[in-house]
C-alpha cells in the first residue's frame, strides 16, 4: 500500500494462489488499482544486474512452470519470518523456529539475560505486544539489577 504513492503499478508476487495476510488488508490491498497480483509465481531473476540498475524481474509461474518477464524498476522482497536469533543457539533456549523460549516472565535460562518482542512472539508480532514485553522485560532487569545491588 505504501509502494503505491510512488509506483504507477505495484506487481505483488506470491508464490501461492492467496495471502496469509489478515483479510482487511488483503481487501484493501486488492480493491487498489494501482496492485496487480501475481500468483503461484517466484522471481528468479532480478534484471538487469549488468545495467547496475533494475530494469524488470524473470518469474517462473509454479504450477504451470511458465517463465515470464515483468518491466519494473525496483524490487523489494518481504518473505518470510525468521527471527535473528542464531546468534544464541546453544546457549538461550529457542524452539526449532528460532523463537526464543521465556523461562518465567521474560527471564530466559540465562540469568540476567532476558528478552522481548518478535523474537519470543510466535503468535501476535505486534508492534503494541512488542514495546509490552519491552517493558515487562525492563522490569525485570531493574529487578534482577536491584537484588544483586547493581
Ligand atoms: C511490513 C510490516 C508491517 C507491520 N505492520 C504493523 C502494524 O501495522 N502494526 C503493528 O503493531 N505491528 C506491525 N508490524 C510488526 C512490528 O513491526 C513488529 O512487531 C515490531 O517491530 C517488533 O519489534 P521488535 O523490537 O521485537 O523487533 P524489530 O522492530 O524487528 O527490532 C529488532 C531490532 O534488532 C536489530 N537487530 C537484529 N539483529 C541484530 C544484531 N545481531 N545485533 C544488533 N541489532 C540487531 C534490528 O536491526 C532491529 O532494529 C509490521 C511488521 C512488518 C514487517
Amino acid at each position: 500500500m505504501y509502494l503505491t504513492r510512488f509506483g504507477s503499478i505495484i506487481y505483488l508476487v506470491h508464490r501461492r494462489d492467496a495471502l496469509r495476510a489478515s483479510k482487511i488488508m488483503a481487501e484493501r490491498a486488492f480493491a487498489h488499482t494501482k496492485i496487480k497480483p501475481i500468483w503461484d509465481s517466484v522471481v528468479t531473476e532480478v534484471l538487469d544486474i549488468k545495467q547496475d540498475k533494475v530494469t524488470g524481474v524473470r518469474l517462473r509461474n509454479l504450477k504451470t512452470k511458465a517463465e515470464s518477464v515483468v518491466d519494473c524498476a525496483g524490487v523489494f522482497v518481504a518473505v518470510g519470518l525468521i527471527p535473528n536469533t542464531h546468534l544464541f543457539k546453544g546457549v538461550i533456549n529457542m524452539d526449532e523456529s528460532g523463537y526464543i523460549i521465556p523461562r518465567e516472565g521474560a527471564a530466559t535460562n540465562v540469568p540476567g539475560v532476558f528478552v522481548a518482542g518478535d523474537c519470543t512472539d510466535r503468535v501476535y508480532r505486534q508492534a503494541v505486544t512488542a514495546a509490552g514485553l519491552g517493558c515487562a522485560a525492563a522490569i525485570e532487569a531493574e529487578r534482577y539489577l536491584a537484588a544483586r545491588n547493581e
